[in-house]
């Protein structure tokens, strides 16, 4: 019997994150396993603190006294705890620990939820109750009375007839108030459901319509028979937004659940449209659930209990839904796999992309990316064999690519142009509104970090030994967030002695001011992090542009997803230089994402569209193979820039970082680890200690040292290395009482 436990407080602090040995009650003896959250007296005190337990034994060497029992056995629902998996979730969470860096107690967190689920949830849903016939009439009605909302909900549920309540009011933004109206009038009725219906009864028109082109049969078969091969192999799908990529994904998912095998289908959060999880529903019905952040731990934990008990083949959801409890997993499909919010930049600082590969190898499933622009890791892997690659180059529902443009800001400067929009945008926005079509102006302030730019001969000051920008800090220097060097800010441009260099910095707020004023007769609407502050208000206005309430949109890079305008003709960047110089060795890799995918923006619907790049670097490679869509001849140059410097996907990297309240303390650490990381290994490419980008936050110092190899467990050696040291002064009384944290392979810079 299981007599006692190995178990792993829920506690951060890396001093316990180790197992502690607890005796099993003989009542729980049965239920126990690996995986399990249980209830356990802690310390002096006893407190009740959450524990996990990773293993169980039969007998125990501590003398009996010593041994504590655990207090309390919640019932199920940790994650992929109470069944087989247990043990694979702990194999998990070793393997993040180990590759990553990060205490067990945070690697379980991640992958077990620390909480119980609550009540079952009663699935509310939304069905329409009139005839074909009755719900044109109505909808004439609704059209006369201008009732807006009431239109778009009618609209909807005569496509697809009975809706989940929950994604009806979030995503499509109907209110309460107007579903109970409806509800009243006998349109439609709302209804709770305990019992989890077929999918294929679900209603709607045939889901089944659409008839894959060639191109994408092609790759719906190769998955699948790979698949069926036994072979777990990762597919990268290079496709042009608009080629039929999600229809794929659909087909592949239809094609594994036919197989008695579930579904894992990543979508960053900011894609999370009605049209998209639509799309999904219309297939797999009440089969399929999402996930999104603001999930509660419970709401998460529900969610997960329902996977557990397989009420559900598909789970929709950013990065944490890989966790899911699948039994019988068979397939990891990832979305713009690009996307950096697949890389967690909290302890354990893992990327979706390789967690998706390690789960599926130890599950024996596939696993599916796609992008327009895959990240240069993944497409690396694809030239080499590692990954399967398809592409799709053509929009399916025809709409031809756009026309791009690239006006040098340089140039407009010198004709005494000072506007931040250059005449050629101007001339064709004055005719866009003219035509009453519909243009974007994007603002990319990713680059804020204030790099220094000549805005004559557009020269950047760059570190002299890392090919970085240097960022202007607040006490007027310029400093390199990679090696730590420093120099005062300059007065004239050293390339052509101009005195007007400075840090760039505009806001979208100016622009929609200045927009106002010079086009007053214009609608304008703003999408960035301040106007999206309230719940919802994002899909709002996003789906108020798309119904052509406003001219112009202008926004930050969380305009350039998930929505299809196709009013729109013209897209302006208004600079692009702003992401070029955000001080991290993937600025360009960044900038050439955001303008392609910008650019695929214009030109959606019938007329084809615009595109004008302004850039004080017209001559930038990223600018230059954005405007000509190139990905391929950006990945070769990129590439090459990246081996020359040993960046990855050349190699990989492992950046160290540091933070204490005492500067000094976290300086002499970092020097620390740097010698003890030459000793093991003289010929270690060691970068730093430098100041990180942010260099302080609430009063925390922060330092950074970088470490490159082209072995990636040789940077785990490393790692383990600080580790154990960081332990060593520990035990001796030493604690250097600085947080070490390690971000492998990083994607945004600390
Ligand atoms: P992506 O995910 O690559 O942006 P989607 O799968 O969203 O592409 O497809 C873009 C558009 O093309 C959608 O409106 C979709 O309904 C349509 N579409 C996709 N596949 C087909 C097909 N085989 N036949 C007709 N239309 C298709
Ligand atoms: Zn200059
Ligand atoms: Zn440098």
């Amino acid at each position: 019997m299981n007599r006692y436990a190995e178990i792993i407080i829920d506690i951060a602090y890396n001093k316990l994150d180790r197992p502690f040995t607890y005796r099993v009650p003989e009542r729980m003896q049965p239920q126990v396993q690996p995986g399990s959250l249980v209830l356990v007296p802690f310390g002096k005190s006893n407190t009740m603190r959450k524990g996990y337990i990773i293993a169980l034994k039969e007998e125990c060497s501590l003398p009996p006294d010593k041994v504590k029992e655990i207090a309390e056995l919640p019932v199920t629902g940790s994650g992929y705890s109470e069944d087989e998996n247990g043990a694979f979730a702990i194999a998990l969470a070793a393997w993040m620990k180990d590759r990553y860096g990060s205490t067990m107690a945070a690697a379980l967190r991640t992958v077990l939820t620390s909480q119980k689920p609550g009540k079952p949830v009663k699935t509310r849903e939304i069905e329409l109750k009139l005839s074909p016939e009755e719900a044109r009439r109505q909808l004439e009605i609704y059209v006369q009375k201008h009732q807006v909302a009431r239109e778009r909900l009618l609209r909807e549920l005569m496509t697809v007839p009975r809706q989940p309540y929950s994604l009806v009011l979030n995503k499509l933004h109907i209110t309460a108030s107007v579903i109970r109206a409806m509800a009243g009038a006998g349109v439609i009725e709302v209804r709770e459901e305990e019992s989890l219906r077929n999918p294929v009864s679900f209603g709607g028109e045939d889901p089944g319509g659409k008839e894959l082109s060639a191109g994408q049969k092609a790759i719906v078969d190769g998955v699948l028979s790979d698949y069926d091969a036994g072979r777990s192999t990762v597919s990268l799908i290079h496709g042009i937004t608009g080629s039929g990529k999600t229809e794929v994904y659909i087909s592949i998912i239809r094609g594994i659940c036919d197989r008695g095998k579930k579904a894992i289908m990543l979508i960053p959060e900011i894609a999370l449209t009605y049209q998209t999880l639509m799309r999904f529903y219309r297939y797999f019905g009440e089969r399929v659930s999402v996930m999104n952040s603001s999930l509660s731990e419970s709401e998460k934990a529900d969610q997960w209990e329902r996977a557990r008990r397989g009420e559900i083949d598909v789970i929709i959801g950013p990065r944490s839904a890989l966790f899911t409890p699948f039994q019988d997993l068979g397939v990891i499909v990832i979305d713009e796999e690009h996307e950096t919010s697949y890389k967690n930049e909290a302890m354990p600082k893992y990327h979706a992309r390789e967690v998706a590969q390690q789960i599926a190898m130890m599950k024996n499933a596939c696993v599916v990316l796609g992008s327009a622009t895959p990240s240069l890791e993944s497409y690396h892997r694809a030239c080499s064999g590692e990954y399967r690659l398809y592409r799709l180059t053509e929009r399916l529902t025809g709409g031809t690519l756009p026309q791009v443009e690239i006006t040098d800001l340089r140039e407009e400067l010198r004709q005494g142009n000072r506007s931040i929009l250059s005449l050629r945008l101007q001339a064709l926005l004055t005719d866009r509104l003219a035509k009453g079509e519909q243009t974007i102006l994007f603002l990319n302030r990713r680059g804020m970090a204030g790099f220094v730019s000549c805005r004559s001969c557009g020269t950047v000051i760059k570190c002299p030994h890392c090919e970085v920008s240097l960022s202007l800090h607040k006490n007027g220097r310029l400093v390199c967030h990679y090696c730590g060097y420093e120099r005062p800010n300059v007065r004239a441009c050293p390339a052509c002695g101009s005195p007007y260099i400075s840090a760039l910095r505009a806001g979208t707020e100016q622009i929609e001011e200045h927009l106002k004023i010079r086009y007053p007769g214009a609608s304008v609407l703003r999408l960035d992090a301040d106007t999206t502050t309230r719940k919802g208000s994002y899909d709002r206005i996003l789906s108020a542009f798309a119904n052509r309430e406003a001219d112009i949109l202008v926004g930050t890079q969380m305009i350039v997803k998930g929505h299809d305008f196709p009013g729109v003709t013209l897209v302006g960047i208004l600079l692009a230089d702003m992401s070029l110089y955000a001080g991290d060795y993937r600025a360009s890799e960044r900038t050439f994402q955001l303008l392609t995918q910008a650019a695929g923006r214009a030109g959606r619907g019938e007329v084809p569209g615009s595109v004008v790049i302004q850039t004080y670097q017209p001559e930038n490679y990223a600018v230059q193979y954005a405007a000509r869509q190139d990905y391929e001849g950006f990945f070769r140059e990129e590439m090459n820039y990246r081996s020359l410097l040993l960046y990855p996907p050349a190699a990989h990297m492992l950046c160290v970082q540091l933070q204490s309240p005492d500067e000094d303390r976290a300086l002499a650490l970092s020097g620390q680890f740097r010698e003890l990381f030459m000793r093991d290994d003289p010929d270690a490419f060691v970068i730093g200690p430098a100041q990180a980008s942010l260099t302080r936050i609430r009063d925390q110092f922060r330092y950074v040292l970088y470490v490159k190899n082209e072995n990636y467990d040789k940077l785990v050696r490393c790692k383990d290395r600080a580790e154990a040291f960081l332990a060593y002064l520990v035990r001796i009384g030493r604690d250097p009482q600085v947080q070490v944290q390690f971000d492998f392979d990083p994607v945004t810079p600390f």
